[in-house]
C-alpha cells in the first residue's frame, strides 16, 4: 500500500486574500483571482485551494461555488502559522520600473519583512505604483508559498529616511566606494537589520556624507566590481538571509 497521497497537493493554487480567514467560514473570490482559479487553474467545486490571509497563517479550503466570475471555498484546516518573518528591511533606491519590479520580486522571495523604497537625488524614477507593488510582491509570494507578505512602504526621500530612522537597527550602507566586507558586517547575527541601496547613478557625495554621518550606518563592500542596483540589493538581502536571517 502506497503511502497515501499528500493532501491538500502541491499542486493546490495558493492565494492571498483579504479577509481574515477562519474555520468554516466561506471566502468568496472574485474578479483576477478568480479568473486565475477558474480559468486558469481550471478549479471547481470540490477542489482544494490554499489560502492565507497575512494574519493567522495557511489554510487548506474546499472550493464550494465555482460561477463565471467568482467563487467561493470554505476553510477546512489550518496547516501553518503565519511564518515568524527576518526582522530585515531592504531600503533601495527607486530604479528604472522593471528593474525595481525584479527587487519587488525578489525581496519577496529572499524572505524581508519590509521594503522602503528611497528616493535620492539620482533616482531616474521618483514615484512607485503602489497598486502594481503590492501585486507583485503578492504573486512573488504565492510563487514561493510565503504565509506572510513583506510590507511596503510609500517611498521617502533620503533626507527624510535618515531623520526618522527608528533606533532599532544598523543601516548597512551598501557603499560602491567601499566599506567593511558585506559577509563581516553581517555575521554579528543582530535580529534586526537595514540595507541602504543606491540607484543607478549611486549616491551624491553629500547623500554618502550624510549617511555615514548617521549614527547607526554601517559602510559595507559587496565586492570588488560595481554591481546595478538590483544586483546589490538581492545579493546582499541574500547574504544577510544566509548570515543572519533564517536559511541557517
Ligand atoms: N553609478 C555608480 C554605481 C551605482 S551602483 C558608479 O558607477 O559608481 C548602484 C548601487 O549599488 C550603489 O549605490 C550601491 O548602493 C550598490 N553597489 C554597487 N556595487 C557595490 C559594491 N561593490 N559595494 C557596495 N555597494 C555596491
Amino acid at each position: 500500500m502506497g503511502a497515501t497521497p499528500a493532501w491538500p497537493p502541491r499542486s493546490a493554487p495558493r492565494l492571498f486574500v483579504g479577509q481574515e480567514i477562519a474555520q468554516g467560514v466561506p471566502v468568496t473570490i472574485e474578479g483576477t483571482q478568480a479568473h486565475y482559479l477558474l480559468r486558469v487553474m481550471r478549479v471547481g467545486e470540490g477542489d482544494t485551494i490554499i489560502l492565507c490571509d497575512n494574519v493567522t497563517g495557511e489554510w487548506a479550503a474546499r472550493v464550494i461555488e465555482a460561477g463565471k466570475r467568482n467563487c467561493m471555498a470554505e476553510p477546512v484546516e489550518k496547516l501553518r502559522e503565519r511564518e515568524e518573518v527576518p526582522d530585515f528591511w531592504l531600503c533601495a533606491a527607486l530604479l528604472k520600473k522593471d528593474r525595481f519590479d525584479m527587487v519587488l520580486e525578489k525581496a519577496t522571495e529572499l524572505g524581508v519583512a519590509r521594503i522602503q523604497p528611497v528616493i535620492t537625488r539620482r533616482c531616474v524614477a521618483d514615484k512607485l505604483n503602489m497598486d502594481r507593488a503590492t501585486t507583485i510582491v503578492t504573486e512573488a509570494a504565492e510563487q514561493c508559498a510565503r504565509t506572510a507578505l513583506p510590507e511596503i512602504a510609500e517611498p521617502v526621500k533620503l533626507e527624510a529616511l535618515l531623520r526618522d530612522f527608528p533606533e532599532d537597527r544598523l543601516i548597512f550602507f551598501a557603499d560602491e566606494m567601499g566599506g567593511d566586507p558585506a559577509a563581516k558586517a553581517f555575521a554579528e547575527h543582530l535580529p534586526t537589520a537595514a540595507l541602504l541601496v543606491g540607484p543607478e547613478g549611486g549616491f551624491d557625495d553629500a547623500e554618502r556624507e550624510a549617511i555615514r554621518d548617521h549614527v547607526q550606518s554601517r559602510p559595507i563592500s559587496l565586492g570588488p566590481r560595481i554591481l546595478r542596483g538590483e544586483t546589490a540589493a538581492i545579493a546582499a538581502t541574500a547574504l544577510w538571509m544566509g548570515q543572519a536571517g533564517d536559511w541557517s
